[in-house]
């Protein structure tokens, strides 16, 4: 490329041109431009003295140079923005408190910012990620629909003790309004009577008595405002619908298949649904190679439907974490949060959980079950209860929670 224009002079085979440039001058631009001429209009000279190079190698150079001529290389292609890309910024490093960046190969990952800093690196796909989330969101509102609908729709009954200490205090301040307006009118009457002294000492008290009415209409205005904004309803209908178009939208997102506007739109839903963070919590296990990877974060749906029909909620129920597989677990492991569930609450013994994790299409042995079970309170960091193997148990001494439950207490 550095060589071509040298390469191409015609002056090496002793052709020398003249006039293929013409100066101008451009008034307008106020300096000297140019002209490239017509082929006609140069004038060439061959010079065979001057000649450094045989014609043969010389065209042989040009058709060579022809041949590595790269077509014109325009603005690159406008790619469909990928809805991994847009929520990337979303993950952060459970370890060290900091956001997860783009990484790896073609960049498809994203690893810790610390990089190997960081003593649970792992380099975590975006899209295997992203839809991991969007499939655990849509399974959460599939699964707690009518429970989000009856919360909102009883959050908005709990509204009302609240709205009417607002109705006293708008009540209040429009019996005040009326107070001072009548002060000014009776000071209005005054300034007729009397000398110009007087005179101005009444406008004196109208024009401060209008200054506090104006302030006190300001509050009132407020005050009307926040009535009109807490006592807005939501119909369930309408808690249905929003709930229906987060899941079809998650749906859409997990199997990639969103337009270019949805894109937008998911990456707005999810980060609202997901509460803006997911914590990757990177886990090294002994003697594997691949190291698990669990996204963590308190789901948001109410506040995602109250946020959508423009509700300002006081009583945000507290909420639970959850926790989604990032990449592929390691089979045990991946039934660990079942093991849990069918012992801890549905109180199942270790052989009567194998039995129902046969059925669920696993092939697991007790063995396996108590592994599980074990593994689970490894992942979230408690000890397990001991519990007696393979018969019926009574107490639960463990922390239970449960995956319906997890964000409502
Ligand atoms: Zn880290």
């Amino acid at each position: 490329m550095l060589y071509r224009r040298m390469l191409s002079r015609a002056a090496y085979i002793g052709r020398w041109e003249f006039g293929r440039k013409r100066n101008e001058f451009s008034t307008k631009r106020d300096y000297v431009r140019q002209i490239m001429q017509r082929e006609d209009e140069v004038a060439f000279m061959q010079c065979e003295e001057l000649r450094i190079v045989d014609d043969e190698l010389f065209f042989a150079v040009q058709s060579r140079l022809a041949e590595l001529t790269k077509g014109p290389r325009g603005p690159k292609k406008d790619k469909q923005p990928q809805l991994f890309d847009l929520v990337t910024d979303l993950f952060w490093c459970a370890h060290c408190n900091v956001r997860f960046q783009q990484a790896g190969a073609n960049g498809r990952g994203m690893r810790c910012k610390n990089g190997d800093l960081c003593p649970c690196q792992s380099i975590v796909r975006r899209d295997e990620a992203t839809r991991a989330i969007c499939e655990k969101l849509c399974a959460l509102i599939n699964q707690d629909a009518e429970l989000i609908q009856s919360i909102i729709c009883r959050v908005h009954e709990r509204n009302s003790p609240g709205d009417e200490e607002l109705q006293t205090a708008v009540a209040k301040l429009e019996r005040r309004i009326a107070t001072l307006s009548n002060r000014i009118s009776d000071f209005y009457q005054m300034a007729g009577e009397g000398n110009d002294k007087d005179r101005k000492e009444v406008m004196r008290h109208v024009r401060s008595t209008q200054a506090e009415r104006s302030s006190v209409q300001h509050e009132l205005s407020q005050r009307q405002q926040q009535l009109t904004q807490s006592t807005a309803t939501i119909q369930p209908e309408a808690v249905r619908e929003s709930l229906a178009g987060f899941s079809e939208l998650l749906k859409d997102a997990a199997s990639g298949m969103l337009s270019e506007e949805a894109v937008y739109k998911a990456m707005a839903v999810i980060r609202r649904l997901v509460g803006g963070r997911v914590m990757i919590h990177v886990e090294r296990r002994k003697g594997r190679k691949r190291k698990n990877a669990r996204g963590v974060f308190t789901p948001q749906l109410i506040r995602a439907v109250a946020d959508q029909a423009d509700l300002t909620d006081r009583h945000e129920p507290a909420g639970e974490e959850v926790s989604v597989w990032l990449r592929e677990p390691p089979r045990l492991d991946a039934i660990a949060e079942r093991a849990h569930e069918l012992i801890d609450i549905e109180r199942l013994s270790h052989r009567d959980t194998a039995k129902r994790l046969q059925k669920e299409g696993h092939k697991v042995n007790s063995g396996n079950v108590w592994y599980s079970y074990h593994r689970w309170y490894e992942m979230n960091g408690q000890t397990p209860p001991s519990l007696p193997y393979n018969s019926r148990t009574t107490t639960v001494t463990g922390e239970s929670r449960h995956s319906s439950a997890l964000y409502f207490k």
